[in-house]
């Protein structure tokens, strides 16, 4: 136990990796975030963010919702080339009509891999960890991972395609 005092958003001692099968919160979709509240409670929610780094990092993971820790708030992380990123209530608004094939795994499914084929391209919205709204575009690798974490926040896994 740490001195930390109680965090206002959720009991962080409840978070831990969600296996398929097992927690059924993965199969459904997840909160949006209330902005007025992330603003509010920055610190709580930046040990939750923590926590879900530390978690995806300790499984080798390169990206992480937070629905697969039991936060099931419209959240995820990515870390690619070491550049971790937050997305907080994250949308796509635009996508490519050409697609990119890969084999995907999941944290919440271990020894599994699927193929998928998504947008190559897509323009996110989203807010970071400090409530900056952000629009940008990613390709390659990236789109492909938070086209995976944006499918956790709608409560769907790889073996649903
Ligand atoms: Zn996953």
């Amino acid at each position: 136990m740490c001195g930390k005092m109680n965090n206002q958003i959720c009991d962080t001692t409840q978070l831990t990796l969600r296996t398929a099968g097992v927690h059924p919160e993965l199969n459904s979709s997840s909160a949006m975030i209330c902005l007025t509240e992330f603003e509010k409670n920055l610190v709580d929610y930046h040990e939750i963010f923590n926590i879900m780094t530390i978690i995806m990092k300790e499984n080798n993971g390169m990206g992480i919702a937070g629905v697969q820790v039991g936060f099931n708030k419209r959240c995820f992380i990515m870390n690619f080339n070491n550049m971790l990123r937050i997305f907080v209530n994250p949308t796509i608004v635009n996508a490519s009509q050409q697609c990119n094939e890969y084999i995907e795994g999941c944290l919440s499914i271990k020894g599994y891999v699927r193929k998928t084929n998504r947008p190559a391209e897509i323009e996110l919205e989203y807010y970071d960890e400090y409530c900056i709204y952000n629009k940008k575009i990613f390709t390659g690798l990236e789109a492909i991972c938070i086209q995976h974490e944006l499918d956790h926040l709608d409560g769907k896994l790889i073996n649903d395609y």
